[in-house]
């Protein structure tokens, strides 16, 4: 058993507790308050004193590619949305899997150097399990379907889903989870989807996907047109496959072909109509919001304010390095405190990014506030000096360089140096 102690603890649940404290036993949290109360509680308790830190319930970042940390910089955005894809699938040509591999593993680090206790990884390819295995990071790893030509779903879904199997069994006893992500509307015929969608339900699975992220997309769904068809398609040889639905949107679309349920996270979700925000509401989805990679293709912005209005769980997200500059989710909160104009408060957008992702990625009852019986997953971020509020600090002066810990099942996984 340890005490951990610092000037500030934030359990998210609850107020700020000045000169606070946790007592960790094993993987678990088993009491959190103040300092004196707890030393007094369990005496004899060693204590470990952090000094002039807030501790906090580790990040939780619900959006990335780790394995796309490989071209980290090198996709420009180009003009449009699938200018950005046919840069991004272009550059992927030839990169090997151990490539890959390593490149999780470097973004891997980077999250708990950031303070990210948990991530939300959408993988192509099963090379940024290697790379969370290695981190001790917690995930929700979700493998990803593609395929266009609705007559073959069955045998399109064969790889990916042996694939997935294969997941499943490296992944037991560890603080890793297996998922789906059939892509997108426009990547995924209307038979793999449901194929997906009975594998996910047979099996219990989480599901991501990208939905209503461009206006590329809502154009394709809805006329058939545009440059989804012109240029996406046939550069990806399926430039013959008719569109799936004409005059629905994407999430009207998924939703009639049962793919939005309590489960699912939906990835953007930028452009939504007042009968979409509906339909997310009901089916109580959750939301994975990435402002900085919706600013870098130029997409337009999360209708934020109707989602919480409306109570829609919405958790903050990097997406990839190859349209966000880092994986750290302090520079998420502070871009996304500008581009939302100050509609939350520090503490909603603290929330946010620890038990919002948490109860996102379907893990609120474990992690994501510091609670006792919670896992004890958990970030310490060093002060400037005496702060009168600590989610003002943390909003407008956390960054990576302040982290001093990072734990994940009570377990440091990053712990800077003493200088
Ligand atoms: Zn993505």
């Amino acid at each position: 058993m340890l005490i951990l102690a610092a000037r500030y603890l934030l359990p998210v649940s609850q107020p700020p507790i000045r000169d606070g404290a946790l007592l960790i036993e094993g993987a678990r949290i088993r009491a959190v308050g103040p300092r004196v109360s707890l030393c007094r509680q369990y005496p004899g308790t060693a204590v470990r004193d952090l000094g002039e830190a807030i501790i906090l319930p580790g990040l939780v970042n619900v959006h990335t590619h780790l394995e796309l940390s490989v071209l980290r910089g090198d996709v420009p955005p180009g003009h449009s949305f699938v200018d950005w894809i046919l840069n991004l699938l272009q550059r992927r040509r030839g990169l090997s899997w151990e490539a890959y591999a390593a490149a999780a593993e470097e973004g891997a680090a980077e999250l708990t150097r950031s303070g990210t206790t948990c991530v939300g990884d959408v993988t192509a390819t099963g090379a940024s399990l290697a790379g969370l295995r290695k981190s001790g990071l917690r995930a929700v790893v979700y493998r990803e379907v593609i395929g266009l030509d609705d007559a073959g779903a069955e045998q399109i879904a064969e790889t990916p889903f042996a694939h997935l199997a294969a997941m499943r069994e490296e992944v037991q006893g560890s603080s890793l989870e297996v998922g789906i992500s059939p892509h997108a509307t426009y990547s995924v015929s209307p038979g793999l989807f449901r194929v997906c969608r009975d594998l996910q339900q047979r099996l219990g699975l989480k599901a991501a996907i990208h939905i209503a992220e461009s206006s590329a997309e809502i154009e394709y769904l809805r006329s058939g047109t545009g440059e989804i068809r012109t240029r996406l398609l046939p550069a990806t040889g399926w430039g013959d496959v008719p569109p799936p639905v004409l005059g629905a949107t994407p999430v009207q679309y998924l939703h009639r072909l049962g793919l939005l349920d309590p489960q699912c996270l939906v990835i953007h979700a930028v452009h939504l109509t007042e009968a979409d925000l509906e339909i997310l509401a009901q089916t109580r989805v959750a939301v994975a919001h990435c402002p900085r990679s919706n600013a870098y293709l130029d997409v337009g912005r999360t209708p934020l304010k109707a989602l919480r209005d409306l109570g829609v769980p919405v958790g903050l997200g990097t997406d990839s390095l190859a349209s966000a500059e880092s994986l750290s989710l302090w520079d998420e909160i502070r871009f996304a405190h500008r581009a939302h104009g100050g509609l939350l408060s520090p503490a909603e957008w603290i929330g946010m990014a620890t038990a919002g992702g948490a109860r996102a990625l379907g893990l609120d009852h474990e992690i994501g506030t510091l609670e006792a019986g919670k896992r004890a997953d958990l970030t310490a971020l060093a002060l400037d000096g005496p702060e009168a509020d600590p989610y003002e600090f943390l909003l407008h002066e956390a960054s990576a360089a302040k982290v001093l810990l990072t734990t994940v099942d009570g377990r440091p996984r990053y712990e800077r140096e003493a200088s």
